[in-house]
């Protein structure tokens, strides 16, 4: 393996990474330790920074600034090849013109591994990604989900300190994707490879993460478990990211510890504090699941049905209040349009946060 790191490290710790593009700062000092054997998740919007960041990790992009370690080796002055890290893409980037068998096994043709030990590993990475049958074919006569399987097991194969995968499923049908997520969780418990998988796609993040980093804007929002974001977003601009598509203003009439009594104009909520709130205005994010029809006595807001779909088991619906507000909610038996509802929540998913933030 010559000088590459071996897979032997506690941490790989990213200090201050910083990237610009001319006069553009694409990453504004990432600061991130992430263990061995984590799967990360690197989370956000279009053009906040994740493939940029996953280049720069992979030695594909020099820093403009800051410094990436594993345990006390600096890496980021070597070459790609000399960090010796597997990368899956979107696109797969296979070799056209060699089989799977082939493409698997080139990593380890390219460090010199003798013939029975490569051949043995080669054929426990196809058991591994199931494709037994389908070792002979070139990537052209592949599916995509086959064709990224294939390049998951050359990845992985060679058995490096780090696996990077930028969006690897982008480019599947939707059920796929699902089997691919399954599957690529199925492979890390098995190898426990540390890996770090960029994607716009909360539920992807949510389902194959250990932890969630979150980036906006070249900087990075928060970081957690996923039940912790999925719960307690640190910001309304997470919040609206994991899914808490309504937004609502209010004014704060009473604090008990954390707990806010809420005035919408259109009815009350309770609601905690999710982010600290100087003024007496605040700004609640809901999920769809979290907002239901009530009985009244119950604080709750009112709101006319504009639009409802049965989603199996029960509904979500577009409400719309007389202040002009869409709220998202569900329903177990199915609202009538144009019927005025009584929606409640309880107070601990419904999240208040500062008017403005920064
Ligand atoms: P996406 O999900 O759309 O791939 P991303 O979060 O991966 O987005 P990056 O590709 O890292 O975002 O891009 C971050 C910012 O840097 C964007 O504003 C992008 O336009 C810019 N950028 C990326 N690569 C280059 C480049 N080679 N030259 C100039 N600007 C670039």
């Amino acid at each position: 393996m010559g000088a590459a790191p071996g897979p032997a490290f506690h941490a790989l710790r990213l200090d201050g990474l910083q990237r610009d593009f001319g006069a553009l700062n694409a990453l504004k000092g990432l600061d991130l330790t992430i263990q061995r054997g984590e799967f990360i998740a690197l989370l956000g919007p279009s053009g906040c920074g994740k493939s940029t960041a996953l280049n720069c990790i992979a030695g594909l992009l020099p820093l403009t600034g800051g410094s990436i370690w594993l345990d006390e080796r600096r890496i980021d002055t070597l070459r790609p090849e000399e960090r010796g890290f597997g990368m899956v893409f979107q696109n797969y980037a296979l070799f056209p013109h060699l089989t799977a068998r082939r493409n698997i096994g080139f990593g380890l043709r390219m460090r010199g591994v003798p013939k029975p030990e490569l051949e043995r590993r080669v054929d426990a990475a196809i058991a591994m990604v199931r494709l037994e049958s389908q070792s002979e074919k070139l990537p052209g006569q592949m599916s995509g989900g086959q064709q990224q399987r294939v390049a998951i097991a050359r990845a992985v194969v060679v058995e490096p300190p780090l696996v990077l995968m930028d969006e690897p499923l982008s480019n599947l049908d939707a059920k796929l994707r699902i089997e691919m997520r399954q599957e690529i969780r199925r492979i890390h418990n098995q190898l426990g490879t540390t890996t770090i998988y960029v994607t716009h796609d909360q539920e992807e993040a949510l389902s194959l993460a250990d932890r969630i980093v979150v980036l906006r804007d070249g900087r990075i929002r928060q970081v957690g478990a996923p039940e912790e974001l999925y719960a307690r977003p640190a910001h309304l601009d997470v919040a609206e990211f994991m899914g808490y598509r309504t937004r609502l203003a209010a004014r704060i009439l009473a604090r008990d510890g954390d707990v806010l009594t809420l005035d919408l104009g259109i009815g009350q909520l309770q609601g905690i504090e999710a982010a600290p709130i100087a003024g007496e205005t605040a700004t609640l994010a809901l999920r769809p699941d979290d907002l239901q029809p009530v009985a009244e006595g119950t604080p709750h807001l009112r709101a006319q049905v504009e639009a409802v779909e049965f989603i199996g088991r029960e509904f979500h619906g577009l409400a719309r209040s007389a202040r002009g507000d869409a709220l998202h909610f569900r329903a177990a038996e199915r609202p009538a349009l144009g019927e005025t509802l009584c929606l409640g929540a309880d107070p601990r998913r419904v999240l208040a946060y500062p008017e403005m933030q920064p």
